[in-house]
């Protein structure tokens, strides 16, 4: 078991989104809502209670709490179906289309493969697959939670947590498509900084350090 404080797997998403974004949110407490936000919200309200219901022959468990004690991760699946034999099959629920951009949908993938491994260890089962559930589309998108997503979730939660440590917001991401969804742009200010990147130090405000090893590409979620 890790002695560190657990980390949110929220953390892991919005780090392979932006690390700025991850910094923001969880080191420095900050939060603004935009229409991506309270759209997400309005949907992951269907799901927010807990509960369990049967659906076809499976229990379905809502709003399930996670842990993974290895990786120190916490957090909360939206649904779970458990299969006949007990092997859990996690369901995440997404606003917007599931055609959504390569880079951006790997966002998303990461989250379901940390909740995955949570189950793994929560239920002593094998997790190979999960699916993302996009509300505007109304269908499901199937993921395999391959050994290169259990390792980036390793990986990620590693350089979150080195970040945590280190204390430091990282500079803004080198992908300006990603700032034009983002709630927090407002109080992140990103532009600015990347005149002062350009003019002054360019090391304080460089958008690639730390962060673009895990960038996944661009988009615009918040
Ligand atoms: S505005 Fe851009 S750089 Fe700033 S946190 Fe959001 S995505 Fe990252």
């Amino acid at each position: 078991m890790s002695d560190a404080e657990p980390l949110p797997i929220s953390a892991l998403q919005h780090w392979a989104y932006c690390p700025r974004q991850c910094a923001l949110i969880h080191l420095e407490q900050a939060f603004d809502d935009n229409l991506h936000t309270l759209r997400g919200q309005a949907v992951h309200a269907q799901v927010d209670r807990p509960g369990f219901e049967l659906r076809r022959g499976l229990r379905v468990e809502r709003a399930l709490p996670l842990f993974n004690d290895r990786l120190g991760l916490i957090g909360k699946a939206d649904t779970v179906e458990f299969e006949p034999d007990g092997t859990p099959y996690p369901v995440e629920y997404k606003h917007g289309s599931r055609h959504k951009a390569a880079a951006i949908a790997a966002c998303d993938d990461l989250q379901l493969a940390a909740q995955a491994l949570c189950l793994e260890q929560m239920t002593g089962r094998a997790v190979p697959e999960g699916a993302l559930f996009y509300a505007s589309s109304k269908r499901r998108r199937v993921v395999a939670i391959d050994a290169a997503l259990r390792q980036q979730v390793e990986h990620t939660a590693a350089a979150v947590r080195t970040m945590l440590d280190a204390g430091r917001l990282p500079g803004p991401t080198s992908d300006a498509r990603r700032c034009h969804g983002c709630s927090l742009r407002d109080r992140c200010q990103p532009e600015a900084l990347a005149r002062l990147a350009r003019g002054a130090d360019g090391d304080a405000f460089d958008p690639g350090a730390d962060g673009d090893a895990f960038d996944p590409g661009p988009d615009d979620i918040g």
